[in-house]
């Protein structure tokens, strides 16, 4: 059996992110609006402030305008609504991502509430879930939607194809399984109480992984020449004391020998989330200034 393909996630990206800054470009020598991200950030914790910043440096490439909110770590709930609704109401911001999780004493969902659904570029407001069921004009969670871009780019149209989600998270697993509804593939969704999971990857053209357990799936749950789309990222040790390494939720190893295409980790699915973050963010805009929108990629 020859060697799967291996999806190179940061080159996707990278088209994505050219195209978004091409279109940014264009939208701002047509005289129209520059697109403006705002990203908040409650607490100190040093990764994800270094993810903050690499979104904002990303979108500023991008020809957008970004806005870093790092509020500390003792915040309130009613001051973290407050920076919302301020950035609800500020026309030069297009699209708002409250970076998760956040601290206990706040509640996630309350705060994704109050965020102005045409500005929620994350895509977890109620409005754009239920668009996304219901197929309206949806923001859609970056995750799933950059799986869908790398599933389309390497095999065209989905239609018909049976797909199999292990994971139903709201932010990963069951916006993925509407995508690819929404691409008329077959899908069926799984989780900690599926049984028989082999059985059922093994009936899968394409099998998407986001259970957050390192090196869950095996080579032999694999469909010959399925494709396989890994968004677990999981620290573990590596070969050398003290040192770490990321692996997904693929035995990569094995189901490299078996699938028809593959995405590592990291460079598989990790690459695409900021890049789709930066596209909804031009959608955002061109939606609130009643621009046409089409797909960038
Ligand atoms: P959650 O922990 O929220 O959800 C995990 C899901 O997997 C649950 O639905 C759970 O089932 C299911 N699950 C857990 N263990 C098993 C098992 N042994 N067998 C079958 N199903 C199982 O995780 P997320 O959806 O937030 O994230 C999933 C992975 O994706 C993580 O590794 C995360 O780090 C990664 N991730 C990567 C991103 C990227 O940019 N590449 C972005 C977001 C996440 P149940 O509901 O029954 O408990």
């Amino acid at each position: 059996m020859s060697q799967a393909k291996i999806i190179d996630g940061n080159a996707v990206a990278a088209d994505l992110r050219a195209a978004v800054a091409a279109r940014v470009a264009a939208l701002k020598a047509a005289g129209g609006p520059t697109p403006g991200l705002a990203v908040v950030l409650v607490g100190a914790d040093p990764a994800s402030q270094v993810y903050v910043r690499n979104k904002n440096k990303r979108a500023v490439e991008c020809g957008m305008t970004s806005f870093e909110h790092f509020l500390p770590p003792d915040t309130t709930e009613a001051e973290l609504l407050s920076v919302v609704e301020r950035l609800n109401l500020d026309p030069t911001v297009h699209g708002i991502l409250v970076q998760l999780p956040l601290p206990k004493h706040i509640d996630s969902q309350l705060v994704i509430d109050s965020i102005d659904p045409a500005k929620d570029v994350d895509g977890f407001h109620p409005i754009n879930v239920g668009r996304l069921v219901t197929g309206g004009p949806a923001l859609v969670p970056c995750t799933p939607l950059g799986c869908v871009m790398l599933l389309k780019r390497e095999l065209g149209s989905l239609s018909g194809k049976s797909a199999i989600v292990l994971g139903r998270s709201n932010i990963v697993g069951k916006p993925m399984a509407q995508l690819l509804l929404r691409e008329s593939a077959t899908v069926t969704i799984a989780h900690s109480r599926t049984h028989d999971l082999p059985g059922e990857c093994r009936r899968a053209d394409i099998v998407i992984a986001a259970v957050g357990q390192p090196e869950m799936v095996r080579g032999d749950w694999i469909k010959p020449g399925a494709t396989v789309i890994d968004v677990g990222i999981n620290r573990v040790p590596g070969a050398e004391p003290g040192k770490t390494k990321l692996v997904g939720d693929v035995n990569f190893a094995e189901a490299v020998q078996v699938a028809g295409a593959i995405t590592p980790v990291p460079g598989g699915v990790g690459p695409m989330t900021i890049a789709v973050l930066l596209r909804n963010a031009l959608e955002a805009c061109c939606r609130q200034n009643d621009l046409p929108f089409e797909e960038v990629l």
